[in-house]
């Protein structure tokens, strides 16, 4: 069982976000966070701490009840895993490395794979029985394309934009007039900024994947949790995020994160409210109603989530493209089912943006299948008709949604209404069930089961997240068994809250 969005929702578990003054135990991923079962009554269970980063036990089964007593020895058992989980170099290191690297001659310039390290001379016999690969100038700048994607562990799938996509964005920031862009989760926007060389244009990584720290100077890369706001690099790290977050004549920030699509999206949206508010403080500007620009990466069926957290942002139509890392090892993926191309010919993803830019400013691209509404002054797909008794263009998927009176308000194609239920839903929806009924497993919507969930499909298929993983198999010492899922109050109204958004 993993702490995911979807799984949260329906095992009642909530996080708590920490509180000013009271410190968190700490994982090998920094301040763990807190977790609270609440029961189908309603009632408030026993809280417990766990890692923030890690959705899987597998990876880090940190595992701490709010009021329980750690013995010495176990606090020594953490400490000693928590030094065997430092990265072998330091990022100085990491950065002198580079340096000498760069200068060596083709011959002696090689990867080793299995130890994903750009290797020094010196080191060569060492990795001799490793697999080893020569780089090239032009590998050396394309770090996302050298490094081998992490997606066993789920924790930190990676799922780098097509070129098509990652221009759009960056064409997309340039047009708006960023010069600076803080890639929160986005190896391969920073790479591409690099690459284009679009002076003046900086940008800054945030990422979990230390590996990146070999390519990037300490001024271009933080080690950095996104799920609770953790520099890995202490002090020294977070002045370089704020020494990029000022702005120096003109040179506006914009930031752009796309986080593991399992993960929660409340830890998620405090610390981007907290990027953000280091923005405001060092700008002085006095207005602290503005936010920093922000792109937030994510499957759209996660809106009603979002919004929750952060009104402010608008999901936009386009949908991002995502594939797996090292496309020269990508098999074409036409024939796939999921990426059939629609009417549109444009391959359909569940990816969107979410944003506080103005939706008429972010300029989706007519060849794609995008156009401009003018009652809802935003670009939105070609087959999202504009409703005028919604008086919006109402698609989230990209299909083309019909107006149901009954409900007052638009709905999926697929979907007809059901007069017991009093809502529109699937013509083979468990019927009168909606409250009672499981819905799905994986993603908490009322109108699929985890069979025919998208996101699984996603997961299955396309492997943009991760990898689905059989729920019950495996019960946790500390949520609920599978057999025994009730659902809370809570739970309930968010899953209707999400059913009824989509
Ligand atoms: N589409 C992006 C990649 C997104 S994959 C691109 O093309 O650039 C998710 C990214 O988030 C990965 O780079 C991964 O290393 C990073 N990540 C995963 N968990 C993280 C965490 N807890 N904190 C910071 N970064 C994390
Ligand atoms: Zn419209
Ligand atoms: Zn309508
Ligand atoms: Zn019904
Ligand atoms: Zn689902």
């Amino acid at each position: 069982m993993e702490i995911s969005e979807a799984n949260m929702d329906s095992f009642g578990i909530e996080v708590i976000l920490p509180e000013e003054g009271k410190t968190a135990p700490r994982c090998p991923h920094g301040p763990t966070l807190l977790f609270e079962k609440v029961d189908n009554g309603g009632n408030k269970g026993r809280r417990f701490y766990a890692c923030s980063a890690c959705r899987d036990r597998k990876d880090c089964g940190f595992f701490q009840w709010e009021d329980e007593k750690v013995s010495k020895a176990r606090m020594l058992a953490r400490e000693a895993e928590m030094l065997s989980k430092r990265p072998r170099f330091t990022q100085q290191e990491c950065c002198s490395r580079f340096v000498q690297f760069a200068s060596l001659p083709f011959i002696e310039k090689k990867f080793c794979e299995d130890c994903q390290i750009l290797l020094l001379p010196a080191e060569h016999s060492a990795h001799s029985a490793h697999r080893t690969t020569a780089v090239t100038a032009a590998q050396l700048r394309r770090p996302s394309i050298l490094l081998c994607p992490l997606d066993n562990k789920k924790s930190n799938a990676q799922y780098l934009f097509t070129d098509r996509s990652a221009h759009f964005l960056l064409d997309t920031l340039v047009g708006l007039g960023y010069k600076k862009v803080l890639c929160v989760g986005t190896p391969r926007l920073q790479e591409l900024i690099k690459l284009r060389n679009l002076e003046p244009m900086k940008s800054l990584l945030l990422d979990i994947d230390f590996r990146y720290a070999q390519f990037y100077s300490q001024d271009e890369f933080c080690h950095y949790n996104m799920f609770n706001h953790h520099f890995f690099g202490g002090e020294a790290s977070r002045a370089v995020l704020d020494a990029f977050l000022t702005e120096a004549d003109g040179e506006q920030v914009v930031m752009v994160a796309d986080p593991p699509f399992g993960g929660l999206v409340k830890p998620l949206a405090n610390s981007f409210s907290l990027i953000s508010q280091t923005w405001k403080k060092l700008r002085n500007s006095g207005d602290s109603n503005i936010d920093i620009p922000i792109i937030w990466i994510f499957p759209y069926f996660f809106e009603p989530r979002i919004l929750e957290c952060l009104p402010a942002l608008t999901m936009l139509d386009y949908q991002a493209a995502l594939q797996k890392q090292r496309p020269q090892l990508q098999v074409d993926y036409d024939n796939h089912p999921l990426y059939k191309h629609g009417k549109t010919g444009r391959r359909q993803s569940p990816v969107r943006l979410f944003t506080n830019i103005l939706p008429k400013q972010v300029v989706l691209p007519r060849e794609e299948g995008y156009r401009f509404c003018s009652m809802c002054q935003r670009y939105v797909c070609s087959l999202n008709k504009h409703c005028t008794k919604c008086n919006l263009c109402p698609s989230k998927d990209g299909r083309e949604w019909k107006h149901c009176s009954a409900c007052g308000k638009c709905v999926k194609p697929s979907w007809s209404h059901c007069t017991s239920c009093g809502r529109c839903a699937l013509p083979d929806h468990p019927c009168r069930q909606g409250d009672g009924g499981n819905g799905c497993f994986s993603c908490g919507s009322l109108e699929h089961q985890r069979k025919a969930c998208p996101l699984r499909d996603m997961r299955r298929k396309n492997s943009l997240g991760p990898k689905a993983k059989s729920l019950g198999k495996k019960a946790s010492p500390y949520l609920a068994k599978p057999g025994a899922k009730k659902k809370s109050g809570v739970a309930n109204r968010a899953k209707k809250r999400a059913a009824n958004a989509l």
